[in-house]
């Protein structure tokens, strides 16, 4: 392996608290070293280092990607990158799995996490995992709801659900907590949904408030590296800023740092009817900023995209509303799944609200607090991210975009961003898709640039200490001078030149599935599959790596 000297560049890594300093970045065998003997030096005068950026949350793998690349063959067909030394990438929106691992690599980032997969289906996000080259990545499988995380909420049966917990991620080799609409999917299978946090399940004791406080306490307990990972309930309707309110106050009841609400601006709507639909994010921000929670933007780009999530009931409300083609899913007793395609378009005052209120989180909330996300693909393509970040750098281009797109002017009455004189500055965006995504995760050796650490390396062809304007930045963020990853250049001003494989993050957690033994045998009376059938072995990811706890 190639040792590499990066020189003279100005490093920007908030976890060591160097912002701008003209230093040597020395990498050997996949990691950052003290010094080394360099066989290849990179001169970095006038450019800037960062650790490689990670996406906490991007529908990138599993059944309902694939079959959303099925319903849209129109966004599938636009060629990317002809095959050659590489493989052929295509998609517009939605993308094969070698689009995915080269578009993020184009864009510095080297880790991304899927948010949602059943444990039933993990095998199949596994292989598509498996065919995306260079990035790191991780799953995080769906409890919200399965029929054995109700019975040990309605228990409050923290034990049982610890031992639940630890054996489901086993057996799909997945992250975390995954909790999707908690109830609400359950209900739909009846028609219904979930409306409020205290609401009864259908068929079962348990409450989704029920469902939320057993398995964040189930998550700590377990010491899980990353905590309980929500899309909360009523999501995308407007008055979902309260529900989302009270489901951080149960995180806050609890007291420690337990809870992450996914693409918080789909959750943050005030009004009680699409006519008066309003932005929550000032009050939200405020109760995240003071709160035990992190959170993730989900910010919409305008243009067409195809929404996929495991919230069945919502996505019939949006196939209603966009009239649209609609697939649905019902995945056994675990969870189930919904896909519509979507326009976002800036004349409409809803799209522009939700626009402008992701916006708002993403100046408002405290960049230890919160990640850059589209939710992809479900607010628009995570190859918006530079987009994203020079929108939250320059106040000029945001009202150049409000301008030129001719957003609806409906934000000015029902959102604060055209008030907010905030600029975020690299170093806030840094922590904001580096350090703080790391953070969240409990990759220690992720979005920073320590001795010891991955040398995942993305350098920039600009100079953070004397910004040039948002039209550069814009550039230089969508053409990293060189991409790192593990040691090894894979991109150079902009473009492929390297593929290598990256690792699939597992947590073993401390299993004792013998106290639940009952109950798991009971449930696979109702499964199409064995239970010696039911889940991921090891051995058949192309590079897992176990994370004990
Ligand atoms: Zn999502």
């Amino acid at each position: 392996m190639t040792s590499i000297l990066i020189k003279n560049g100005i490093v920007v890594d908030p976890e060591q608290n160097i912002n701008g300093e003209k230093m040597d970045i020395y990498i050997k065998d996949g990691k950052i070293v003290d010094e080394c003997k360099a066989d290849k030096v990179i001169d970095a005068n006038g450019m800037t280092v960062v650790a490689g950026g990670i996406d906490i949350h991007a529908h990138i793998a599993g059944p309902k990607v694939n079959a959303g690349r099925a319903m849209r063959p129109e966004d599938m067909k636009h060629v990317r990158m002809k095959s050659g030394k590489f493989r052929c990438a295509m998609g517009g929106v939605l993308l094969t799995c070698p689009s995915i691992g080269y578009e993020y690599a184009r864009m510095g980032y080297t880790t991304a996490i899927e948010p949602a997969t059943p444990t039933l289906y993990a095998i199949h996000t596994h292989e598509e995992l498996d065919s995306i080259p260079i990035i790191d990545k991780a799953a995080l499988p769906l409890f919200g709801n399965w029929h054995l995380t109700f019975k040990f909420a309605a228990e409050k049966d923290v034990e049982k659900m610890k031992s639940f917990v630890a054996w489901a991620i086993e057996r799909a080799k997945g992250y975390g907590i995954k909790v999707v609409n908690p109830g609400g999917v359950e209900a739909w299978m009846y028609g219904k949904n979930v409306h409020s946090l205290n609401e009864c399940i259908p068929g079962f004791e348990a409450t989704p408030a029920e469902v939320l406080t057993t398995l964040m306490k189930a998550s700590i307990e377990l010491n899980l590296p990353h905590k309980v990972h929500v899309h909360c309930n009523n999501l995308g309707v407007p008055g979902s800023a309260e529900t989302t309110a009270e489901t951080i106050e149960l995180a806050k009841k609890i007291g420690e740092y337990c809870l992450h609400i996914t693409h918080i601006q789909f959750n943050s709507y005030t009004g009680d009817t699409w006519k008066n639909m309003g932005s929550g994010a000032e009050e939200l921000a405020k109760l995240i900023n003071d709160n035990p929670v992190t959170v993730d933007m989900g910010q919409v780009i305008f243009g067409h995209t195809t929404t996929m999530t495991a919230d069945g009931p919502f996505e019939f409300a949006l196939f209603k509303l966009a009239k649209s083609k609609w697939i649905n899913k019902d995945v056994e007793i675990e969870t189930g799944g919904g896909i519509v395609p979507i326009t976002y378009r800036a004349k409409s005052a809803v799209n522009a609200v939700q626009w402008a209120t992701g916006l708002e989180f993403g100046l408002l909330v405290d960049p230890d607090k919160i990640v850059i996300s589209t939710d992809f693909p479900n607010g628009g393509p995570f190859t918006s991210y530079p987009y994203i970040i020079t929108l939250l750098m320059s106040k000029k281009f945001r009202e150049k975009e409000i301008e030129e797109k001719g957003v609806n002017n409906y934000i000015e009455k029902a959102t604060s961003l055209l008030s907010i004189e905030t600029e975020r500055t690299f170093y806030d965006i840094v922590k904001m898709t580096r350090t703080t995504p790391a953070r969240i995760l409990g990759l220690k050796n992720k979005g920073n640039l320590k001795v010891g650490a991955d040398a995942d390396v993305a350098i920039y062809p600009f100079n953070c200490n004397d910004m040039p304007d948002y039209e550069r930045i814009l550039k230089a963020l969508e053409n990293p001078a060189y991409t790192i990853k593990d040691g090894e250049i894979v991109v150079k001003d902009g473009e492929i030149v390297s593929e290598n494989w990256g690792k699939t993050f597992w947590v073993k957690a401390k299993e004792q599935s013998e106290v639940i033994e009952e109950e798991l045998e009971s449930v696979f009376k109702y499964y199409t599959v064995s239970r010696g059938n039911y889940g991921v072995r090891e051995e058949w990811i192309r590079r897992a790596e176990a994370i004990r706890v």
